[in-house]
């Protein structure tokens, strides 16, 4: 597999970020990314003028970040030319994005900060929406704004990656118990604005750049041909390999911050089939389930099947022969802060064993 390492929710001028899209490209091809993912708030005019394709070396993508009335409920929608209506519920844009074509995920689901008055929380409350692709389960705005206190907030100004732990818990347990009967999938985002903000008190600073949040939470994804780099002729079918690997769990999300996470991997192996995060297994099968999975470095190494631990090892390796039907996916942590989470490997019928 070819492994593509990319920022997911990131916003420009085109609604309330500050950066220009070819200066936001820039800073990612500077920290090595192969793509980003804009998600401005209920716009895509950034592509209608043009703007996505390859810049820099860069796969600049262009989605949107959906809310309703009563400004609840983000969603980012990605794949989509037109949008797909203002005054609609919730369940109805989730529906709306699936129905043209379009991949989802819901927005910073568990989001609870209040910090800073100017920037209220916006959970995800329509949990009755069927039609979400997955879930952005590890939001860095969300989390660098929940910890503040008038204590750290100068540290965590001038340091922003470095406050950073782990995705809420409560969104990881919603994940996994969606897991139990459907695929739902991971990204992580980082929902750069780069703000400028005089929050220190003597002169103004931007907050966030994006070159800084560009060395965070990252998703990577798995294709099994390479993406033509620069090549404008191919840019659509290779944005829609993307697009559908996001969608179908080909894909971990990582903290780059404390250590690389480009080789690792999750798999199950049953007989001669390897089968990729995303997979649903039948069990009990003809042959037996084993579980496998590898980091780049050494790591503390959890195995979670639907939600519980059920293996935890300090190495850089993990393996287990299957008994339970399940969703089963991996946590590694470094230093006592969450490094990488892959998708769910489901185990079982769909809807039922599980
Ligand atoms: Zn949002
Ligand atoms: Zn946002």
């Amino acid at each position: 597999m070819y492994e593509y390492v990319g920022a997911i929710h990131i916003h420009s001028t085109y609604s309330d970020g500050t950066g220009e899209i070819p200066d936001i490209a820039r800073a990612a091809s500077e920290v090595g990314l192969d793509f980003i993912m804009l998600s401005d708030h209920n716009s895509l005019k950034a592509k209608k003028d043009g703007w996505e394709g390859w810049r820099d070396d860069v796969m600049v993508l262009i989605g949107y970040e959906i809310n309703d009335r009563a400004d609840r409920n983000h969603y980012l929608a990605f794949g989509l030319d037109t949008t797909v209506g203002v005054r609609i519920t919730a369940q109805e844009y989730v529906r709306r994005v699936k129905e043209r074509g379009g991949v989802g995920f819901l927005a910073h689901p568990d989001e609870k900060r209040s910090s800073m008055p100017e920037h209220p929380p916006y959970p995800w409350l329509a949990w009755d929406s069927e039609d979400f692709d997955g879930i952005e389960i590890w939001n860095h705005m969300s989390e660098w704004m929940e910890g503040l206190t008038e204590e750290n907030k100068i540290q965590r100004f001038l340091h922003p990656l470095k406050s950073i732990t782990a995705p809420p818990v409560e969104t990881l347990q919603r994940w996994d118990a969606l897991n139990r009967t459907r695929r739902v999938t991971a990204i992580g985002g980082v929902d750069a604005h780069a703000h400028k903000s005089d929050v220190l008190g003597f002169f103004e600073v931007e907050v966030f750049p994006y070159k800084v949040m560009f060395r965070s939470i990252h998703t990577h994804v798995l294709l099994e041909e390479p993406l033509h780099r620069g090549e404008a002729e191919h840019f659509e079918a290779d944005k829609w390999r993307l697009y559908h690997a996001l969608r179908d769990g080909r894909s971990f999300v990582a903290n780059c911050y404390h250590a690389d996470p480009k080789g690792f991997e999750f798999f199950a192996t049953s007989g001669r089939r390897k089968h990729l995060p995303g997979s649903l297994i039948e069990f009990p099968g003809k042959e037996a389930v084993k579980l496998t999975a590898k980091t780049p470095f050494r790591a503390d190494l959890r195995l979670i099947w639907n939600g519980n631990v059920v293996l935890e090892t300090a190495s850089r390796e993990l393996s287990y022969k299957v008994l339970t039907p399940g969703a089963y996916r991996v946590e590694a942590w470094l230093d006592g802060k969450g490094w990488i989470y892959s998708n769910h490997i489901r185990i079982g019928d769909a809807g039922g064993a599980c």
